[in-house]
């Protein structure tokens, strides 16, 4: 059995550092937003190379708290990607605002940055790109057609932290940007965390008021605000994790490389590419290829993890019904959605398990194209 994600084995190299830290967590009595949520927010700031950055619950609140510091909501609009984790349109849709989803390239599954101006209308507010899989998307492109329509930029970074587009972190180049630290994440925490990366002082004190209750000091709440605040635990463990960042980050782009050369001769198999002048964190390695679900349920008889991020398109989900769109309106979106699988990747990943994974997915596409 290869896993798609195997947390227990990043934990074997590491434990010992982690638990230390927790048990100084314990011992301290201070276990939400204290000194460790500080410091981690410092050395993330230095790390991504931003102003400020600020520690919250989960990615999730990252990106609907960044779009009330913008004060956007009802009646305005986001363009987005359909091709992405929900929770990137789920945002829009708790602060009241209408995603408005456009196309992506079909070889990097980011947006088709030419495509965005077709869709701006003038209530749009926000443009939303996703670094998915942790492929940086085209940010010049995107930066120019936001500053010439006067548009937010709210960056979801959280497949991609250690990204980089030209050499700038992710998460730097839009008003602001927002991050997870969902345990299976580049950077994971042992539960739930996110972050807001910002370099407005105005703004990053607005979002620290967000989220604690609407208030910069206690017991004083100017605005409805959340409960989203970063608990000590999980700062301590993501500081000792940050210093493996990098590290795990090129193992993951060398085990991109391995697979790409362990599959290159199957010309039924297209491998991710990247965009020039990006350095891609592969939070997932996925390919495509022909009759997916059938390949996918050979693999997992082969106890091969391989994992459909996503199956279903943004537009075609229950929750985005009202918004009108119906199969046929994002046929790129749509055509990828059937053919993405991803593979086993994470740092710890073996050679020997890379050619298992591989020679195992050439060999189910020849035996699925023999019962054809
Ligand atoms: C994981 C993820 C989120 C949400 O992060 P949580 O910490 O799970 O709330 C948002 N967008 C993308 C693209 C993600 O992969």
């Amino acid at each position: 059995m290869i896993p798609i994600i195997d947390s227990k084995r990043q934990y074997a190299t590491i434990g010992a550092e982690i638990e230390k830290a927790v048990c100084e967590v314990l011992r301290s009595g201070s276990y939400i937003l204290g000194p460790n949520v500080k410091a981690l927010e410092a050395e993330l700031a230095k790390y991504i190379g931003c102003n400020y950055t600020v520690g919250l619950n989960s990615g999730t609140d990252a990106l609907h708290i960044a779009l009330r510091a913008l004060d956007i909501g009802v009646g305005d609009e986001v363009i987005t990607t359909a091709f992405t984790f929900v929770a990137t349109t789920e945002s829009i849709e708790i602060v009241g605002a209408t995603p408005v989803f456009f196309f992506f390239f079909p070889d990097t599954f980011n947006i088709d940055a030419d495509k965005i101006e077709n869709l701006i209308t003038p209530r749009t507010k926000a443009i939303m790109p996703v670094h998915l899989y942790g492929q940086p998307c085209d940010m010049d492109k995107i930066m120019d057609i936001a500053k010439r329509h006067n548009l937010y930029v709210i960056e979801d970074c959280c497949q991609a932290i250690g990204a980089k587009y030209k050499g700038q972190n992710v998460g730097t180049f839009g008003d602001i940007g927002c991050y997870s630290f969902y345990p299976t994440k580049n950077l994971g925490g042992m539960g739930d965390g996110g972050l807001i990366t910002v370099n407005s002082e105005n703004l990053k004190n607005r979002i620290i008021a967000l989220r604690n209750h609407g208030g910069a000091i206690r017991y004083h709440h100017d605005e409805v605000g959340v409960n989203s605040r970063l608990d000590e635990i999980q700062a301590a463990i993501l500081r000792v994790k940050l210093n493996y960042i990098d590290e795990w980050n090129n193992s993951r782009r060398n085990h991109a490389l391995t697979y790409n050369e362990l599959l290159a001769d199957c010309t039924d198999i297209q491998t991710p590419k990247e965009l020039a002048d990006t350095h891609c964190v592969y939070h997932q390695y996925t390919v495509k290829i022909p009759n997916r679900d059938e390949i996918h349920k050979m693999l997992q008889e082969s106890g091969i993890g391989a994992m459909l991020y996503y199956p279903i398109p943004l537009h075609m989900q229950k929750v985005h019904a009202h918004l009108g769109y119906k199969m046929g309106d994002l046929p790129i979106t749509e055509k990828n959605t059937e053919m993405v699988i991803s593979l086993p990747m994470f740092p710890e990943l073996t050679l020997e398990e890379q050619k298992t994974v591989a020679s195992t997915l050439i060999s189910c596409i020849e035996k699925s194209k023999a019962l054809v």
